[in-house]
């Protein structure tokens, strides 16, 4: 399937604006409905979902149940349980007379037509959850898929206007030209997930129409572990972290920053648990899924010929199919190749140093997604907290923070801002107009201070 052509593009802006100005999407009803039909879209197509999943990224279908898939629906449920909470008016406290006699209200509304624009390493989720949070809040919307999973663009295209209103919710295609044309329009909100360097592409062009944007970005989250951690279950879960979706997570462990004191000890573990997932160190099964395109596999093939550490555990690759084994890289220095760029792909460096090496390493790389302490000293738990930044932190296993229903998930710096998932995604998409009513006419013999001619008898000044 080819991109949208900018008159198709420009067809597709003037219908959703036209629906956002008639009021259809701020109608609970309409909102309800659209969400309903979302979940239907999903179950009816699993098959269909899974197939174009498997083939853009050879990700097995229980993978993609639960990470694409699974979460996208539980997020649908919970914000249709949800939505009257999330999208009623909030009074602020009463202690204010203002508030109280004015009656003052703070009103949720759509900000307007948002764009969406998916990635490929969780090409449904990514691209539909930002979805159901604008449709929460009442916003027409253009969606517009990765490129780079194409087989995943092309259901979307196809079941999305089979399922939900076409005056309202499009769906269009690009690839970097085409988003210039589109960039060029004004959005009321745009919400990008994808990586640092085109966040600034789409920053720089919402910023000619002062359009709000949402960056999810990733970057180099480390995992730090200390000799206070559990160093078989450190190791588990970071080895369990890095197998899946072969490392292309935003989320993913970048690289291990170990104590050197049980370095030897955590390595070995790691290569027997990816022995364990792997069912054999040379095995290529068939549930472990391949780096998404040529381009990025030679990126990593670079990277790892470039280091100069050495590789203890797989390094196994193959071009033809995209195979990139798990591969552990012992005695890399900060200045090395495998450090130079989030790797977003299933190596995994090491690193030797104690916390505040950890520390003063984690500053160097920008601030990223996710922080992984593995400890179990309070001790150093708080001072990862406050000696760190992250868009968010996990002790003692990876990436569990993304999970929780209402907690805010978002980067933080060159990770990103703004915020999603529950009622986070909802207030992203929403303007808070406050409205007053004007006090009782009483009050007004209260206030002769607010009219000139001015007096400083009047206010007791
Ligand atoms: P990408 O930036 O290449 O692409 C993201 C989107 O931008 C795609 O829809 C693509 O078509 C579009 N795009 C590409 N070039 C463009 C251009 N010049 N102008 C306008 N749009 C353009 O990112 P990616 O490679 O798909 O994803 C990998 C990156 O995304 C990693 O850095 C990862 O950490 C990050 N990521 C972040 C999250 C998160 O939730 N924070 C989730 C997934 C991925």
């Amino acid at each position: 399937m080819g991109f949208s052509t900018a008159a198709e593009f420009d067809q597709a802006y003037h219908t959703v604006q036209d629906t956002f100005a008639s009021g259809a999407t701020k109608d609970k009803g309409w909102r309800r409905q659209q969400l309903k039909r979302t979940w239907w879209m999903i179950e009816d197509n699993r098959d269909r979902l899974c197939a174009a999943l498997y083939t853009d990224l050879h990700r097995h279908r229980q993978e993609s149940i639960i990470a694409d898939i699974g979460m996208l629906q539980k997020d649908i449920l919970h914000t249709l349980q949800n939505l009257d909470k999330w999208t009623q008016d909030e009074i602020p406290t009463r202690w204010d007379p203002v508030n109280f006699l004015g009656n003052t209200r703070v009103r949720k509304e759509p900000k307007g037509v948002a764009l969406i624009i998916g990635a490929w390493n969780y090409p449904i989720l990514l691209t539909l959850q930002p979805m159901v949070a604008a449709i929460a809040a009442g916003c027409a919307i253009i969606v517009k898929p990765s490129d780079m999973a194409l087989a995943c663009q092309d259901v979307l295209v196809d079941i999305i206007p089979q399922y939900l209103d076409t005056s309202a919710v499009l769906v269009v295609t690009a690839g970097a030209q085409e988003m210039q044309h589109i960039l060029d329009r004004p959005f009321d909100h745009i919400f990008y997930t994808g990586s640092g360097s085109v966040g600034k592409i789409i920053y720089a062009a919402a910023a000619k129409h002062l359009t709000p944007v949402t960056l999810e970005l990733g970057g180099q989250a480390p995992a730090i572990v200390t000799p206070a951690a559990d160093i078989d279950l450190s190791a588990k879960h970071i080895a369990a972290t890095k197998f899946q979706n072969a490392g292309q997570i935003c989320l993913n462990v970048n690289h291990v920053i170990v104590d050197p004191t049980v370095r030897e000890a955590f390595v070995e573990k790691l290569g027997q648990y990816f022995d364990t997932f792997l069912g054999g160190r040379d095995n290529r099964p068939d549930y472990y899924t391949h780096i998404i395109n040529e381009r990025n596999f030679d990126r990593l093939d670079r990277l790892l010929r470039e280091s100069s550490g050495q590789i203890v555990y797989g390094g196994q690759r193959d071009r033809a199919t995209r195979f990139f084994a798990p591969t552990i890289v012992t005695g890399v220095q900060p200045s090395d190749s495998l450090f130079s760029e989030e790797l977003f792909g299933p190596i995994l460096p090491i690193l030797d140093a104690d916390l505040d090496g950890a520390f003063s390493i984690t500053r160097k790389t920008g601030r990223p997604l996710g922080i992984y302490a593995f400890t179990h000293s309070e001790a150093e738990k708080r001072r990862v907290l406050n000696e760190t930044q992250s868009g968010g932190v996990t002790f003692n296993d990876c990436t569990l923070h993304v999970l929780p229903s209402d907690a805010p998930f978002g980067g933080t710096g060159t990770s990103g801002f703004g915020y999603y998932h529950g009622p986070h995604g909802v207030r992203e998409f929403s303007h808070l107009r406050t409205y007053i009513n004007a006090m009782p006419s009483w009050v007004e013999g209260l206030l002769s201070a607010r009219y000139p001619p001015y007096s400083l008898e009047k206010t007791n000044a």
